[in-house]
């Protein structure tokens, strides 16, 4: 792969190793003048993953190409600085969409080494991408049209189209970007973006609130068990969700009143969405065949894997609404106390 190549899939080993021979500080990059523009295009990366998501422009010479691949690096770090989970979140998946649109264009054989770049084991079989069951669990979207047993297997070995093979090694980039987030940066360099960094934070804070105040009116989101919190900005940053976890998180916000279109809403972000499968999960939730559903319980969140960062409250409940109602209750009085004094 050429300049032009890595320019378009910075996350590739060969991309890294391209950047690492450049040999640049890192003080320059981030303070020199010579490198602005390589600084707004990281910038930029970061405020369209917060908006509508990352677009790839065609890079007309050497030096433009050039230019992109080491805003890679500068966005990761703008990311790092910040150290926000949704934001993480958001960024992996933008990254990994963007670059989709151009692994499902390559030829057969660019696809199958970008499927050993992750590791996962594949072949061509006919018109058929082969890959084996232990990669395409490892990588597989949680959705019910992905389950192995709605896949043509053989002997260990799950058959996809082109585009379904695409999408898992999407999925693969989205994991490699996440899990290497955040870097540890060194303060200065973080102070020397802070300008960026102002500009990232609003946004942030802006799309974080579009999400509170539209979508949960009279709600709480500030006093959501860590559980929901970690759900909701899973769900919020497009990520396909497990099924317990998504069930766990559709049925806490109704059970709190939260409305059916807003819940909908919320999920439109996945990559997977289907809205009229989306609308019937919720509404049979909700009670459409005769049972509305309670939220799990705190052991059955645990016993699912789906207890993630227990604080001290945690320890004098059982279910999440418990804690919903607990911190809710306690924030309403703090704030009447204000109001009164
Ligand atoms: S203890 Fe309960 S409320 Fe707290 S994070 Fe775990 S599941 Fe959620």
């Amino acid at each position: 792969m050429d300049i032009f190549g890595f320019a378009d899939f910075p996350f590739i080993s060969s991309a890294q190793k391209y950047v690492e021979r450049l040999d640049f500080k890192l003080d320059e990059l981030f303070s020199d003048r010579a490198f602005e523009q390589i600084r707004k295009r990281g910038k930029d990366r970061v405020l369209s993953a917060i908006g509508d998501g990352i677009i790839h422009y065609e890079y007309p010479d050497r030096v433009s190409a050039e230019k992109e691949l080491l805003s890679y690096p500068v966005a990761r770090i703008l990311v790092s600085c910040i150290k926000d989970s949704y934001l993480i979140k958001r960024y992996a998946l933008s990254e990994a969409k963007s670059s989709y649109d151009l692994i499902k264009k390559l030829p057969d054989g660019g696809l199958m080494d970008f499927a050993s770049e992750f590791s996962i084991s594949s072949r061509i079989d006919e018109r058929s991408y082969v890959m084996h069951c232990a990669d395409y669990l490892r990588h597989a979207i949680r959705e019910q049209g992905w389950k192995l047993i709605n896949r043509k297997m053989n002997r260990g070995w799950v058959y996809l189209s082109k585009v379904e093979f695409a999408r898992i090694i999407e999925e693969a980039v989205r994991e490699r970007i996440e899990s290497g987030l955040p870097l540890d940066v060194p303060p200065h360099i973080c102070a020397s973006l802070e300008d960026y960094l102002i500009e990232i934070r609003n946004n942030l804070i802006a799309r974080k609130s579009e999400f509170s105040i539209e979508e949960f009116k009279e709600i709480m989101p500030d006093c959501f068990p860590p559980c929901i919190v970690h759900a909701l900005s899973g769900a919020q940053a497009g990520l396909n969700l497990p099924h317990s976890l998504r069930f766990a998180l559709t049925s806490f916000l109704l059970n709190i009143g939260m409305n059916i279109d807003g819940i909908i809403e919320m999920f439109k972000v996945s990559p997977d969405f289907d809205e009229e499968r989306t609308r019937y999960q919720v509404m049979h939730i909700h009670g459409a065949a005769g049972t509305a559903y309670t939220s799990p319980s705190c052991a059955t969140m645990t016993t699912y894997g789906n207890c993630f960062g227990k604080e001290p409250l945690c320890d004098r409940i059982s279910h999440p609404l418990s804690y919903y109602r607990k911190k809710a209750r306690k924030t309403y009085i703090q704030k009447n106390l204000n109001i009164m004094q």
